[in-house]
């Protein structure tokens, strides 16, 4: 049956990396008799052009109504003055809303031939391969906030923390899941030595673990996470934590792979997935043509493997992607002397080329 794609590309380069992204998922489809078909839609800043909105209502019921979501990147400087509400990153977080998009999915993988990219130690993050997953929709993101108010004389303003055992549950479940399918290990992050939700936090996963005996289950403080990401990344295999912790942690650990160009994610949804690269609209690159498309190609194979479950097309997706990286192409954000300069379309032919 055939299988829709709704590709928002967004701003910036939200255009050149999702076509080279569509161009795979279309070669992939025609060698596999996946059936893929695609619909683009608006979001963003170009969306605020056309229709007044970065969030139109048409690509949210596009969107629900599509078995997998493939972004772009949304933002830039020339929306920097509009209402705040209707920012272009509004459509970002409006989306993980609309489809309950709960947990966001993250690998950070060190491919040997970009080790020296990294600015850890070879010996140190050669190895690596952690998905860290992100509670998304709850937490102090989007607990009740005040922008400002008097008290005792003074201005003040406040954000509250709050998640429900449901919430938890849910989250640790899904992380539980996910190491059962890699190294049996989870990692769980909190603050529970300062924070009541993270003593809740804490009891609720280790409920959960109880029932995944195959599963190694830790607790870890955030504080602590962050340094043994920069000391022994390679100790770890599923991280799962809650949407503030998760946003640094998956920063800190993204760049242990040499370039925001290369890392791709998943945001796991109640109805839609949604994927994307973790980075933004690089305006400074935009219309150029040089945007790394690797992040977005790789966000395709995580689509192609958890909303499809097609998981031998999202391997020979990964293994092209490794493959062009090791014949030497390089687009401008990892290129050095002596490899194969590549901009866009030169570096999604070399990964068409062996698929
Ligand atoms: P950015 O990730 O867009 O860019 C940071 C730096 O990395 C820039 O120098 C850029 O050229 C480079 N870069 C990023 N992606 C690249 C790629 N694929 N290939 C080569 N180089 C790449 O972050 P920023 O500059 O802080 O933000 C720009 C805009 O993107 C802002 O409006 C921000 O709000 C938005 N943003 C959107 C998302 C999203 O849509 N999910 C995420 C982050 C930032």
């Amino acid at each position: 049956m055939a299988k829709k794609i709704v590709v928002i590309p967004g701003d910036g380069i939200g255009e050149e990396i999702t076509n080279a992204a569509v161009l795979v998922l279309k070669k992939i489809s025609d060698k596999f008799q996946l059936d893929l078909t695609f619909e683009s839609h608006a979001a963003g800043g170009t969306a605020y052009d056309l229709y007044g909105t970065p969030l139109p209502e048409k690509t949210i019921l596009a969107a629900k109504a599509a078995d997998a979501v493939l972004f772009g990147a949304v933002g830039g400087a020339v929306w920097d003055n509009v209402d705040p509400a209707l920012r272009p990153e509004k459509a970002i977080l409006g989306l993980r809303k609309s489809l309950g998009l709960y947990a966001n999915l993250r690998p950070i993988k060190v491919m040997d031939c970009l080790v020296e990219y990294s600015p850890l130690k070879k010996e140190i993050v050669s190895g690596i391969d952690i998905v860290i997953v992100r509670e998304l929709i709850g937490g102090i993101y989007f607990g009740d906030k005040c922008e400002s108010e008097m008290k005792d004389g003074f201005e003040r303003a406040w954000d509250l923390e709050n998640y429900s055992v449901p919430e938890v549950e849910r989250i640790v479940k899904l992380a539980m899941e996910i190491a059962q399918k890699r190294n049996h290990k989870v990692t769980s992050v909190d603050k529970a030595n300062v924070l009541a939700t993270s003593r809740l936090w804490r009891r609720t996963a280790a409920k959960v673990a109880a029932s995944y005996p195959d599963v190694k289950t830790n607790d870890m403080y955030v504080d602590n996470c962050a340094m043994q990401l920069a000391i022994h990344p390679t100790e770890f295999d599923v991280i799962v934590t809650g949407n503030l912790f998760g946003d640094i942690l998956s920063d800190e650990a993204a760049v242990l792979g040499g370039s925001i160009g290369l890392m791709p994610s998943a945001s796991i949804g109640e109805c839609t997935s949604l994927y994307e690269p973790i980075h933004g609209s690089a305006p400074d690159i935009a219309g150029r043509g040089i945007a790394n498309p690797i992040g977005t190609i790789l966000s395709a194979a995580m689509l192609l493997r958890h909303s499809f479950s097609a998981e031998i097309a999202a391997l020979a997706i990964e293994k092209a992607v490794e493959k062009a990286l090791l014949d030497g192409y390089r687009t401008i954000d990892l290129y050095r002397d002596g490899f194969k300069k590549a901009n866009t379309e030169e570096m999604t032919q070399a990964i068409l080329d062996r698929i």
